[in-house]
């Protein structure tokens, strides 16, 4: 593997607190990482970090073999061969698009690489404009040429969505990572929607109040989080007892009981016709039904555990009957 990336046993405090707590992580040539947690999480100064934008109290970077911060180094920002992108996309309200653009140090030496760069990322028509005359989409696209047009090694990107409405979100999520894709630009991106970690990146690092939680990629953590935290960042699920499901080989411990549990999403639970099969089985009295369009969310309760399944085909279900639920895990 090419890394491009080194982070060791990385540490930053802010009155005493630590904001990042020895993280350590490696992000190789062409690997779109995501960094995952609960707001407060260390999210954003792990990126400030690695841009020089703050002094670590500790620990070691090296971008591309080269240490930009360790005990006696620290290379300043713009000595630094990455650029960022932040999450209100701070554009000069001042410049027009084109001048937004050609900013960075390295964008007037790469005129035909920008040109490239603005018809990949469709705002040719834009480039006279001010950045209040453009839509966010448009604000986001031209955000992110200003960053690559500077030819950095590694793109870092805090939250770039999140200001977008769903709608649009989706469909810049999507064309974010095609340019992505195409310019095999190794990237780091907060997020805290774990969507977006699934459906852009191929590796995903959770991070709990400083710490490194799980590392994966996105999906595995999705199916095999390794605590409840990480469960409950990757979506509605249920944590229901191991004794329930036996023969699963992904339980965490619960902090609060020290009692072993498994993440269930909704969609995991089903309601069998057939009564002989040898999957797990939660019995449950449904206290509350909603119908969501395409599938019913039933809430049920199994003595004092309340859970939620999806169930397709839900319309005969009544609240107050109970029934048993089979749970599938793969
Ligand atoms: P995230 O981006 O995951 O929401 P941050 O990295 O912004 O989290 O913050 C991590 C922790 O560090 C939080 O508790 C935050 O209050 C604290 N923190 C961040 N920046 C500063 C700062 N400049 N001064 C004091 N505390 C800070
Ligand atoms: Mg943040």
């Amino acid at each position: 593997m090419n890394s491009i990336l080194s982070v060791s046993n990385l540490s930053k405090t802010y009155n005493n607190i630590y904001a990042l707590n020895s993280l350590s992580f490696e992000c190789n040539k062409g690997e779109i990482v995501s960094v995952v947690g609960s707001s407060g999480s260390g999210k954003s100064t792990l990126l400030k970090l690695i841009a020089g934008l703050e002094i670590p109290d500790n620990g070691k970077i090296v971008l591309k073999d080269k240490p930009i911060n360790d005990e006696s180094i620290f290379v300043k920002p713009e000595k630094r061969d990455c650029d960022i992108v932040f999450q209100d996309f701070s554009l000069f309200p001042n410049m027009t698009v084109d001048e937004n653009i050609y900013f960075g140090k390295n964008a007037p030496n790469n005129k035909s690489m920008v040109g490239n760069l603005v018809s990949l990322a469709n705002i040719s028509d834009t480039l006279s404009r001010y950045p209040h005359q453009i839509s966010g989409g448009q604000q986001q696209r031209v955000a992110l040429v200003r960053a690559l047009a500077n030819n950095p090694s590694l793109l870092l990107m805090d939250e770039p969505l999140s200001h977008l409405d769903s709608a649009l979100k989706e469909k810049v999520r999507s064309e974010l990572l095609s340019i992505l894709k195409k310019l095999d630009m190794t990237v780091l991106i907060v997020t805290h929607d774990a969507e977006d970690a699934l459906t852009i990146s191929d590796k995903t690092i959770v991070l709990n109040q400083g710490r490194l939680e799980q590392v994966d990629t996105p999906r595995n953590i999705y199916k095999y989080p390794k605590s409840e935290y990480v469960a409950r960042l990757f979506g509605k699920t249920n944590i229901l007892p191991l004794k329930l499901m036996p023969g699963s080989k992904h339980s965490f411990k619960q902090k609060s009981s020290d009692n072993k549990m498994v993440s269930v999403r909704p969609h995991q639970l089903i309601i069998e016709s057939g009564t002989n099969s040898s999957l797990p089985k939660i019995k449950g009295q449904i206290t509350n039904i909603f119908n969501n369009g395409h599938s019913y969310n039933v809430e049920a309760k199994c003595e004092d555990l309340v859970f939620m399944a999806e169930i397709k085909n839900g319309s005969d279900l009544k609240i107050g009957e109970t029934v048993t639920f089979s749970i599938e895990l793969d």
